[in-house]
This record gives structure tokens, C-alpha cells and sequence, in this order.
């Protein structure tokens, strides 16, 4: 599939991955528009936010509380957390993820 978050998650494309388990990783963006912006990637491929399906919410809250921990852990305890859904919203990697943006103020949205 021609995919670059399933190319990253086959380790067929490099990047800084902070976290990996079975069923998700957490990336550096490489192009951050954040003092910290980190990307939290499902491993299965689900292409936007409306392909997500009943049985995937268990995975759903697994990536929550990931994010919850992984933040924690870095000692980081303000974020944006934002997952664009289609073109319009500024989706261009069509498989699911979290925006973790953190290390500045943000807009009210
Ligand atoms: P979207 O616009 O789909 O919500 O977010 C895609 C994000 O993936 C962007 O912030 C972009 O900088 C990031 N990105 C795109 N290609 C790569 C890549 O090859 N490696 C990493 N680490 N991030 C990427
Ligand atoms: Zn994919």
C-alpha cells in the first residue's frame, strides 16, 4: 500500500519513533509547526477519522491513554491534540493520527 505512515511503521521509510508497541507508534513530525509536535499512528491502517469503525474502539482509547503516558513521561502537561479528518481540514496523510502539540500558547481552537 502506498502509504507513508504504514511505510513508516514497516521501517521501510525513517523516522524518530519515540514509541512503538504492537499496536501504535509516536513519531517526531518531521516538518513540526510546533515547538513540539509529535504524531501518534495507529499501526493498522485506517485511512480518516470517518473509516473508524465499532471495532476499533477499544484501539481507539488504547491510543488515548498511550498519549495520556507518553506525555506524562516527558514531563509535558498542556497540549493540542488535533486529528484532521479529509482534504478540507488540512488532512494529507490519509491514515490516521494524532497532531500532539505542545511547548507554546495556542489560539483557542
Ligand atoms: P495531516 O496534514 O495529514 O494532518 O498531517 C500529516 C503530518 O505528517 C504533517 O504534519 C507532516 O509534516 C507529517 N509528515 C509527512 N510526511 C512525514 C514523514 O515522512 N515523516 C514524518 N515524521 N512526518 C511526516
Ligand atoms: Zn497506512
Amino acid at each position: 500500500m502506498d502509504c507513508i505512515f504504514c511505510k513508516i511503521i514497516n521501517k521501510e521509510l525513517n523516522s524518530e519513533i519515540l514509541y512503538e508497541d504492537n499496536k501504535m507508534i509516536i513519531i517526531k513530525d518531521i516538518y513540526p509547526k510546533a515547538n513540539i509536535h509529535y504524531l501518534a499512528i495507529p499501526k493498522k491502517h485506517i485511512s480518516t477519522h470517518m473509516d473508524i469503525d465499532y471495532n476499533d474502539q477499544e484501539l481507539m482509547g488504547y491510543i488515548h491513554l498511550v498519549i495520556n503516558k507518553f506525555t506524562k513521561e516527558k514531563g509535558i502537561n498542556s497540549y493540542k491534540l488535533v486529528m484532521n479528518c479529509g482534504y478540507e481540514a488540512g488532512q494529507r496523510v490519509f491514515h490516521i493520527h494524532f497532531h500532539i502539540l505542545s511547548g507554546q500558547k495556542f489560539g483557542e481552537v
